[in-house]
């Protein structure tokens, strides 16, 4: 493919195509895992759902590799390629709220960041990702685990519709009411069936919040991971709440001489009336002695963004995730004996409660089959130093070994790394069929295959 062929590519679309010649090619081919370095022949930055059409139709009649970029924030780096074709939707970020039917409509490149900022204004809010970088897009297809998980299901469970770009260059809507099969499908199939430009959800009441993280000495481990599973399986739907492996980072509220100490933290959302915010928390406050915490109420987009200056973009990343239907005493033994080691403070555990209105939802009614798991845990390693790599993977990996026989065979699409192909069957359980027909259906060439791939 040559520079005619990108010429005319330019000449169809309204954003910007860049290629290798071009001054901005090496910011424009950035993802945000820095291990990842790819070069793409050529990156268009759509500024409209016909970028898309004319993008995927010249990736498929040239036979070149195409990879969808939303947020960008895939471990794995599947949004980008070398050789092939970037379909890099961070152009196109805009949100519009009906708070008269408590929808938002968000395009393709929007991230959770934009969403918030545009729902809170009218005290409305979706699930969404713990970080406000993370694109609404790879989150929502995947699943969509946050702090509003418990009462409002997955990101996922709150989509209406999806404008979708398919591989042979149509643009469809998928909803309950047309493209039933496709629409089934985008709800935790990931990136497989084709480039939405748009996603439509329904919002619920939420605000400001109560919340934020606690910090408690390692001696609590046990303690803290025992209590949590009692109280989390009853507790009331509003709270949004998981432990983590945290270093301290060198933050006002946390003492000076315990700045780099690890510690068992948890980070709670009461979504329900601020009034009982307090009240809602003091059981995390009664199962231990607090150290350092950083509690009280605040706009949602304030929780949602807190911790992203723990992750900014460029650091390496390699993560492992399970679900987990119990968390047992063996289990928190293997997290009492690995979390620890966490390695840096950018490193993380996280074991994210997906119990409550998720479960309430039909394993086959989406694409997304672990309705029964209570909880979702990421191994979430992330470090500044490339020279710190083996060290930082190998801790990846001993702690999801010590987890694994505790958990469950499948884990979270999106909180794999790429060398978890292997166990996409196993995510997807007794869906796996159909997703594999829907394809079929949809993409037969995969054309969309840099994701965690369902091959036709
Ligand atoms: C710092 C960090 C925090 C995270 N926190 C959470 C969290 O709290 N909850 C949670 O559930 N997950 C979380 N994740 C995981 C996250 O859901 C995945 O990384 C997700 O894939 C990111 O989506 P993206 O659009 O940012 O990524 P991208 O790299 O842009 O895309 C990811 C995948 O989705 C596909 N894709 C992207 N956009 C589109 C589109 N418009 N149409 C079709 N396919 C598309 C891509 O091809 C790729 O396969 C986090 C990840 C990171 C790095």
């Amino acid at each position: 493919m040559g520079a005619i062929a990108i010429d005319e590519l330019r000449g169809q679309a309204r954003g910007d195509v860049i290629s290798s010649e071009d001054e901005r090619y090496d910011e424009a081919r950035r993802v945000y895992n820095a291990m990842i370095d790819r070069k793409p022949a050529v990156i268009v930055r759509a500024a409209n759902a016909g970028d898309v059409m004319a993008a995927v139709n010249f990736a498929r009649e040239n036979g070149l590799d195409l990879a969808i970029r939303g947020g960008g924030h895939s471990v794995p780096g599947f949004g980008t390629c070398d050789g092939g074709v970037v379909i890099d939707l961070s152009g196109m970020r805009g949100v519009r709220v009906d708070p008269g039917a408590s929808t938002a409509r968000a395009e393709g490149g929007a991230t959770w960041g934009d969403f918030n900022a545009a729902t809170y204004p009218f005290g409305l809010a979706t699930t969404g990702g713990i970080i406000s970088t993370t694109g609404v897009a790879g989150l929502t297809l995947g699943g969509g685990i946050g702090y509003l998980t418990r009462g409002f299901g997955l990101s996922l469970d709150n989509l209406v519709s999806a404008d979708v770009v398919t591989a042979d260059g149509r643009f469809l809507i998928a909803g309950e009411r047309e493209n039933e099969d496709l629409f089934w499908a985008l709800r935790g199939g990931g990136g497989n069936f084709g480039v939405v430009t748009s996603f439509e959800f329904r919002l619920h009441p939420v605000k400001d919040i109560y919340g934020g993280p606690m910090f408690f000495e390692l001696s609590e481990v046990e303690n803290v991971l025992r209590f949590f599973r009692e109280y989390i399986a009853e507790a009331p739907e509003q709270m949004g709440a998981f432990p983590a492996f945290q270093i301290a980072p060198p933050l006002p509220f946390i003492p000076e001489d315990r700045h780099g100490d690890t510690f068992i933290a948890m980070v709670a959302c009461w979504a329900g009336p601020l009034d009982e915010g307090e009240k809602a928390l003091q059981p995390f406050h009664d199962v231990a002695p607090v150290v350092a915490e950083h509690v009280g109420p605040m706009p949602y987009p304030a929780l949602n963004s807190a911790f992203d200056g723990l992750v900014p973009p460029g650091l390496q990343h390699y993560w492992k995730a399970s679900f987990v239907k119990e968390l047992t005493d063996e289990a928190i033994s293997a997290h009492k004996a690995n979390g620890p080691d966490v390695p840096v403070v950018n490193s993380t555990v996280h074991i994210y409660p997906i119990n409550g209105a998720a479960q309430r939802v039909a394993p086959d009614a989406t694409a997304f089959a672990y309705r029964d798991a209570n909880f979702a845990t990421v191994i979430a390693g992330m470090w500044p130093e490339p020279s710190q790599n083996e060290a930082n993977i190998a801790w990846v990996r001993r702690y999801y070994d010590a987890t694994a026989p505790h958990s469950e065979e499948g884990g979270y699409v999106n909180f794999m790394s790429g060398d978890d192909q292997s166990r996409i069957k196993a995510n997807y359980r007794g869906n796996y069929d159909r997703l594999v027909d829907v394809k079929r259906k949809y993409d037969p060439g995969n054309l969309f295959h840099l994701n965690q791939n369902i091959k036709p």
